[in-house]
């Protein structure tokens, strides 16, 4: 592994102690209606992530109703100064799916994914603090845009050794960050 991966996975364990990256179990609700989920496209994280938001669904006995609008980068596209939000317009799209699922499939959950390593964020050199910070914003102003919608974020690691997707607290990241 090299130097600098290794200092992000430390980071990601800072997060973990600081409550902002929490263990999903399956007292996490809402999943009634279904969840659109935002990740990123990555093929290669692609099974794990989706796999684990189907557990969510199979430990509370629901039928799995899992709608993924998956572009590179995910949710991270959607803040207008994303570095990934090329003239606006791949937030603009983004935003628009979302809501006509919302409305086409009568689901009232949002998901919105980020996740290490992303090859888009390491395109646009966003460490996964920035990555995260853009989450964070992503589901800020999509809160604002989309009241009737309960919006939650989710982040994604793989450790190479094992993957693990963590719910991500907005309130201790505002604390971490002050
Ligand atoms: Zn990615």
């Amino acid at each position: 592994m090299s130097e600098p991966e290794k200092k992000e996975l430390l980071y990601v364990e800072t997060l973990r102690k600081n409550g902002v990256f929490l263990e999903i179990d399956n007292r996490f609700r809402n999943l009634e209606t279904g969840m659109i989920a935002v990740p990123c496209a990555d093929c290669d994280q692609r099974v794990d992530l989706i796999r684990h938001a189907e557990s969510l669904f199979e430990e509370q006995n629901l039928p799995t109703r899992i709608h993924p609008l998956g572009l590179n980068g995910g949710a991270i596209l959607i803040p207008e100064w994303s570095p990934l939000n090329i003239n606006g317009e791949d937030g603009r799209v983004l935003m628009r799916h979302i809501r006509d699922a919302a409305v086409l499939k009568h689901i009232g959950l949002l998901v919105l994914y980020g996740h290490y390593p992303c090859g888009a964020a390491g395109l646009a050199k966003l460490s996964l603090e920035e990555t995260v910070n853009l989450l964070m914003s992503a589901e800020g102003l999509v809160k604002e845009t989309m009241s009737g919608m309960r919006v939650d974020a989710f982040f994604h690691v793989d450790y190479r050794n094992k993957k693990r997707t963590y719910f991500v607290s907005h309130r201790a990241w505002k604390q971490y960050r002050s």
